[in-house]
């Protein structure tokens, strides 16, 4: 396996100069993996166009990433190395990823340290002048290479000036404020996307000899998350309406540590990151209802219950365990704060241990936020954390190559099903979307564009675009038409509450069919009595929430059959009816170590079900045990 790569690389087809120059590749999104991909596609020669729905490619979802970026460098020589890293992933994922895929993101993770670092990325160095490193959850070694809480930020900014490059070369066209609203495929191949310019309403058709998506992930079809407010899955979905397959949808991770629910009146959640657990540790007052502030509560009466249930990982068990930890305290009486719902995160000892300034430079920015929020200092006081939905794991069905199943149609980054199973490790995103952006993509979409040389410039004038923009533009006019009396972010804020409650954390037989039945006569009303203030033909953000919510709607039920369909536990899927004797997540090996892979076949016709089976020849399947 260590050479599978190696091999396939060198067996992939090129394409010379020349041709390059003669073919176009759209990429949608900027992020780590969409910014990576476009500056390495341009560099290379193509000619790239490169979308999306924010101002500027800075302000991708990316730039919110705090805590770091993982990278098998063993500069601790802590025992780590590029199988550990693959194993750690395998295992934390609750084997349900590809081997040969994660064996990959691990081997170009060194590659993605290298380059962001030439490229001028502020990583943290240690006194030495060396790159530093710390912890995050599910492993025993320190392999996450961060800058202080604004690691996606720096990589990011790294990223950007790469693309700008490309933009000042010609090679690059950027269209910001512009939000792809469906896929073009014309015979077979993906061929072009319909886009509205999200200023003047306008709708665009675009053409190119492949498409890239790296539009991130789905975490706001729970409403709040830790995500921000405008991320969404429509184009993945659309994706899916046109033929790409969607992969373990219902494989959503639950972030152990975001600021609790604090009112009804929050549009989102703000994540205090995970590298906060390599000092602060997570605790809960041994007596129920314990109202009494955090440091106010003596030693002797507290339940530090992770470092108790998992004394070899302690706080850093991985996110899944961490957070069914948290509900499992709360819902059993022990939850602090006015609503019960939260735990305390306490860096008291490690203030003590290492002084404020040792703190306040490794989490400073982290503190300030909490403190703007919340009106605490954590430096005096715990944090009050809870759990938060934060990141799919499920995403498009992706072959080796990236390549969806739609012929020149690729999804990298969060966008993709990916290679984290059914969990997560932290820090492993970012490796993951640089890693296939700047490392993977540019040699796969190669080998597909070395059939297209003799594919002259599409036309925007083919009948399948002058269809899809007609098909954009009347959905469109018919979610303006409605005219009723509710707006787009309040069936938002009820269809995420019917997702987090049947389809979050726990799920359970019952539950997910009583989703469905609510996400059914949700839906409904939606269509009858939305409404939409103001025109099609201007800036009109309540057009853009209203698209992205009414994909929600369909893509919920397909998370709810999915999640169905999956009766074992396995990572973040908690699957109530499966579960060990101490609460642990359950899995079935004999019936379940496989990929759901879903396609679409009709508005109102049950999707096909596929399944990939996993193989794992490399690492034995074995219990997933923190203790
Ligand atoms: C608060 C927070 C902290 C995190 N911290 C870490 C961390 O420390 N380490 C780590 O490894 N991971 C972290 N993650 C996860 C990680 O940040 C993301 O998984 C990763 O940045 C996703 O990158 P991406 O390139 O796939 O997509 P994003 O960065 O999400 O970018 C999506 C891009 O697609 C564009 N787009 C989307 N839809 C459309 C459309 N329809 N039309 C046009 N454009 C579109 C957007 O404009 C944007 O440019 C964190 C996540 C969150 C929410």
């Amino acid at each position: 396996m260590a050479e599978k790569w190696t091999k396939h690389k060198n067996s992939l087809r090129l394409v010379n100069p020349a041709n390059k120059n003669k073919l176009d590749i759209i990429v949608v999104g900027t992020g780590l993996a969409g910014s990576g991909a476009a500056s390495t596609l341009a560099e290379l020669g193509y000619n790239v166009k490169v979308f999306s729905y924010q101002d500027t490619p800075r302000r991708a979802h990316s730039v919110a990433a705090q805590g770091g970026i993982n990278a098998a460098k063993n500069y601790k020589n802590d025992g780590d190395s590029v199988y550990r890293l693959f194993y750690d992933m395998i295992k934390g994922g609750d084997y349900r990823a590809r081997e040969a895929n994660v064996y990959r993101a691990a081997e170009v993770s060194n590659q993605v340290i290298d380059h962001y670092t030439a490229m001028g990325v502020p990583f943290a160095r240690d006194y030495g002048g060396l790159l530093d490193n710390r912890s995050f959850g599910g492993v025993q070694v320190s392999r996450t290479f961060y800058a202080k809480g604004q690691t996606g930020q720096q990589c990011l900014l790294g990223g950007y000036s790469a693309l700008v490059r490309q933009v000042q070369k010609g090679k690059v066209t950027m269209y910001s404020r512009r939000e792809m609203l469906d896929l073009v495929v014309v015979d077979g191949k993906a061929r072009g996307i319909v886009a509205r310019n999200l200023v003047t309403g306008e709708v665009e058709r675009h053409s190119a000899h492949a498409v890239i998506l790296a539009t991130g992930g789905y975490g706001t079809i729970y409403y709040l998350s830790t995500l921000a407010v405008n991320s969404n899955g429509s184009a993945a979905w659309k994706a899916y309406k046109r033929g790409a397959m969607f992969a373990n949808p219902s494989f959503i991770q639950i972030h152990p540590t975001s600021i609790p629910v604090l009112n009804d009146y929050q549009c989102k959640l703000t994540l205090m990151s995970e590298s906060l657990r390599n000092d602060g540790r997570v605790w809960v007052p041994k007596k129920k209802g314990d109202k009494r502030f955090g440091f106010e509560i003596p030693e002797e009466e507290r339940d530090y219950y992770l470092e108790r249930r998992y004394p070899a990982y302690g706080n850093l068990v991985p996110r899944d365990v961490a957070s069914r930890a948290a509900k499992e305290r709360c819902d059993a009486g022990y939850g602090v704060g006015e609503t019960g719902l939260s735990v305390f995160l306490d860096f008291k000892d490690a203030i003590e241990k290492q002084g404020k300034k040792a703190i306040e430079d490794k989490y400073g920015n982290l503190f300030e936020m909490y403190e703007k929020i919340t009106g605490e200092s954590p430096y005096e006081r715990p944090m009050r954390i809870y759990p938060a939905g934060h990141y799919t794991m499920g995403g498009l069905w992706v072959d080796y190559n990236l390549m969806t199943t739609i012929p020149g149609l690729f999804a990298i980054g969060e966008s993709n099903f990916s290679d984290h199973g059914a969990n997560r490790l932290g820090a492993s995103s970012l490796m993951q979307c640089a890693g296939d952006g700047y490392f993977i993509i540019p040699y796969t979409v190669t080998d597909y564009l070395a059939d297209e040389i003799r594919t002259p410039k599409i036309s925007t004038d083919l009948p399948e675009f002058e269809a899809i923009e007609k098909e954009a533009k009347e959905r469109i006019d018919k979610l303006v038409g409605i005219q009723g009396k509710q707006t787009v972010t309040s069936f938002h804020k009820r269809l995420g509450k019917i997702m987090w409650d049947y389809c979050g954390m726990h799920r359970n037989e019952q539950g997910l069919t009583k989703a469905l039945g609510l996400i059914d006569e949700l839906a409904k009303e939606f269509w009858s009595d939305l409404l939409i203030p103001g025109d099609t033909d201007e800036l009109n953000q309540e057009i853009e929430k209203a698209c992205r919510v009414a994909d929600y709607f369909e893509m919920a039920k397909l998370l709810c059959n999915d999640a169905l369909n999956r009766k074992e536990s396995c990572g973040a899927h908690f699957r109530e009816e499966s579960q060990t004797e101490t609460g642990e997540a359950k899995r079935d090996d004999a019936n379940y170590t496989y990929v759901s892979v879903w396609e679409y076949k009709g508005d109102n016709t049950q999707p096909e079900f596929h399944k990939e089976e996993l193989k794992f020849e490399f690492v034995e399947l074995q219990e997933r045990s923190y203790k």
